[in-house]
């Protein structure tokens, strides 16, 4: 557990490559107006990762946001950090062209992190047999893409344990993120020390339950004690534990808000009265059916 304020806000990935620990999420914002503001709010506010997904409808968006806004915060293409995944329709023996389709809707020549979205295939029932067979088809599409630099870095999400064995022992190239839920109601042990053992990034979405975490009293209190918000305090208790978050808001003073990470420490006491939620609450999908 980092014990410092001033602790690095990025996490280094097994491409040899730093990953910021603070993005912003991207579902649900629409539209180029909606975007271009956000992503101005959140390069203003020092964000410089952005995690994106086919199945947003927004990759062409963003991307266009970041070719307008970029030069405003005097930065270029390689000061960002873009992730982006695969959507579940594309799994399969449409994989490539599914990843090539996202390269090509954010217009981009590379995208930092690219990610199998889901474990399952759409319009198979998750008890359906070519599942398995249909990642490891995308995951050889996604290392092809790597091998040729398009792809930086590869990885996966909502992966249960067994698909993350299932995935490291027939890979050429190793995973290097693992994106799923991860909040104190949802503390993910078993896959945290599966992604250790592996030496996969662990990082959370829904920090903030989908919003409804913020107003748990149990998290106010925690937030009161220490002078912050509780969304504050619910993104720090990830990234003090070195997992990256990726807070999403359409609002500007809330991105704002939400970027303010790492100028104070939770306690040993608060860590532990947050992870005491646990209690293996989803507020997503669940993936743990599919085989
Ligand atoms: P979240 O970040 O946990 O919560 C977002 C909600 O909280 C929004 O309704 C937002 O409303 C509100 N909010 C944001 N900041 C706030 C603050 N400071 N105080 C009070 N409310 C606040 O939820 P999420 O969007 O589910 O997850 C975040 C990102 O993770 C997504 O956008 C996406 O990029 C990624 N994700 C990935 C997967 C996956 O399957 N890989 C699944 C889910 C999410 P406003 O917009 O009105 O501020």
């Amino acid at each position: 557990m980092s014990s410092s304020p001033s602790s690095t806000s990025s996490v280094l990935l097994n491409t040899g490559v730093q990953m910021p620990l603070l993005g912003l999420g991207t579902y649900k914002l629409w539209g180029p107006e909606d975007v271009h503001r956000a992503v101005d709010a959140a390069l203003a506010a020092g964000y410089r990762a952005f995690d994106s997904a086919a199945v947003y409808k927004n990759e062409a968006d963003l991307g266009r946001a970041l070719r307008e806004l970029l030069p405003k915060y005097g930065l270029t293409r390689e000061d960002v950090f873009i992730t982006s995944k695969l959507g579940p329709k594309d799994q399969g023996e449409k994989a490539m062209q599914g990843a090539l389709h996202s390269l090509s809707q954010l217009d981009l020549d590379y995208i930092d992190l690219y990610l199998i979205h889901w474990p399952g295939t759409q319009g198979l029932v998750v008890a359906d047999q070519r599942n398995p067979g249909n990642r490891a088809e995308s995951w050889a599409a996604l290392e092809e893409l790597h091998s040729q630099g398009r792809l930086k870095a590869i990885g996966v999400s909502n992966y249960t344990p067994a698909h993350m064995r299932e995935l490291v022992q027939t890979c050429r190239i190793s995973p290097a993120v693992l994106q799923v839920e991860f909040h104190p109601r949802l503390c993910q042990a078993e896959l945290r020390s599966v992604c250790a053992e592996y030496g996969v990034c662990f990082q959370a979405y829904s920090s903030l339950g989908k919003g409804e975490l913020v107003t748990d009293p149990r998290v106010t209190e925690v937030a009161k004690n220490c002078a912050r918000t509780p969304a504050q305090v619910l993104l720090r208790w990830a990234v003090q534990q070195d997992v990256p978050v990726l807070p999403k808001s359409s609002n500007a003073d809330r991105i704002k808000e939400n970027a303010r990470l790492f100028d104070f420490t939770l306690s040993d006491m608060d860590m532990d009265r947050l992870s005491a939620l646990d209690c293996g609450h989803k507020y997503c999908w669940d993936p743990s059916e599919v085989v």
